[in-house]
């Protein structure tokens, strides 16, 4: 956890994001959203506010946000969480990750996780104790290799976190791919931990969460959160669910962690949850058009672009424009062009980083003239 300096390490969101707004570059790194969530939403916190919801909420969260949380996981899949044992509000998912990985884990078991991975799954599984494990997603499509992913699991293998659609490569896993990972974590008699915050951002496959697999339900906890599907992503409101063994344990943890999570915001989210299925439909619909606004635009810049299924991202090479570094370019990009991107190779371990060198991330949750904007800023990079 230590940065080369020996200082604590920040994230690369965070450098990136600083460095963004030294340029006063575009800022295609970290994802978030250029316009906010429903007004709908937005004006229920007020109304939540000034109605005098500025307590502490329950550990487990509000009630009426546990049922919306039940309500919308049986619309979409079928499933049906107990909203009383089942369904656990937390602080954004990044508290649902650190609170699951602390109940669940520690010194002597293995945390098996895909390459590259999301930053704060190394993070958490290194403060749990326990050691990290990967399994490849490689070039071009980021789909699993299956024979790689079963030598990956041990005895030792105590939880096997999946993070499906996938940051950073937009990867939207399909069935078989998912059941092989059902089936290899009974194998070895670990929880499956599935982190879904895109789950509505897909742009063609459908998102099939691990727990509606046959065998899965029993051993898997589900994290989601409102900021991506909402676009809401300062509100930090996320959640999660699963047995309710496995649920009270990462209670237990939540409770010393921030004990409960903003109260007004979560009746707000109650209500986005309930929306109509339009509203869903159109939010991935819109960001389809902006990834493909973004990916052509990157194409035509001369990147290799890896079209992504799902999520904010799309991870582009930059290898044809003679570049045989992207972490150091993605210092540089913000000052030589006016854009920032992520690097992938912060997401991997040493040899993954080494695969993944000539590799950026660009968000494309921004608006339409942002992007073509960005687009033609990086064309710039190729003269
Ligand atoms: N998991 C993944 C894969 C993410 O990309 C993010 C953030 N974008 C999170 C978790 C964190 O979500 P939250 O902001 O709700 O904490
Ligand atoms: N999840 C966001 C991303 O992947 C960033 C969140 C953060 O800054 N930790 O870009």
């Amino acid at each position: 956890l230590l940065g080369d300096d020996g200082n604590l390490g920040i994230t690369i969101f965070e450098e990136i994001t600083a460095l963004a707004g030294r340029y006063e570059a575009i800022n295609l790194g970290q994802g978030f959203p250029d316009e906010d969530g429903p007004a709908d939403i937005r004006n229920a916190a007020r109304k939540a506010i000034l109605a005098g919801a500025n307590q502490y909420a329950p550990g487990m969260g509000l009630p009426v946000l546990r049922e919306a949380i039940a309500e919308h996981q049986e619309r979409f899949y079928g499933l049906t969480p107990d909203p009383e044992t089942e369904v656990m509000v937390t602080t954004g998912a990044t508290e649902g990750i650190a609170a699951t990985l602390l109940a669940l884990t520690g010194p002597g078991d293995e945390v098996l996780t895909f390459e590259p991975f999301y930053d704060s799954y190394g993070a958490m599984i290194g403060l749990s104790g326990a050691t990290h494990t990967t399994a490849p997603l490689l070039a071009p499509d980021f789909l699993p290799d299956l024979d790689a992913l079963e030598a990956a699991f041990t005895d030792r293998t105590r939880v096997v976190l999946v993070n499906n659609p996938h940051n950073p490569t937009g990867t939207v896993f399909p069935l078989p791919v998912l059941q092989r990972i059902v089936d290899l974590a009974v194998k070895h008699d670990a929880v499956i931990v599935t982190d879904e915050v895109y789950e509505h951002l897909t742009f063609g496959p459908q998102h099939i969460p691990v727990a509606t697999l046959p065998g899965a339900a029993e051993r898997t906890i589900t994290l989601s959160s409102a900021g991506k599907t909402f676009s809401l992503t300062g509100w930090k409101i996320g959640w999660l669910t699963g047995p309710a063994e496995l649920v009270a344990a990462v209670r237990t943890v939540k409770s010393f962690l921030t004990y409960s999570s903003g109260a007004p915001f979560q009746a707000a989210i109650a209500g986005g949850l309930r929306m109509d299925d339009s509203f869903f439909a159109e939010a991935a619909g819109t960001l389809r058009a902006k990834r493909n606004v973004l990916s052509t635009g990157l194409r035509a810049a001369g990147l290799d672009v890896f079209q992504p299924q799902g999520t904010y991202f799309v991870v582009a090479d930059v290898a044809p424009l003679g570049i045989d570094d992207a972490t150091d370019l993605s210092r540089r990009l913000p000052g030589l062009v006016g854009v920032a991107a992520i690097p992938v190779a912060p997401f991997c371990h040493p040899e993954g980083a080494e695969r993944t060198k000539t590799l950026l991330r660009f968000a494309f949750c921004k608006r339409f003239d942002v992007l073509q904007e960005a687009a033609e800023r990086i064309a710039r990079l190729g003269e």
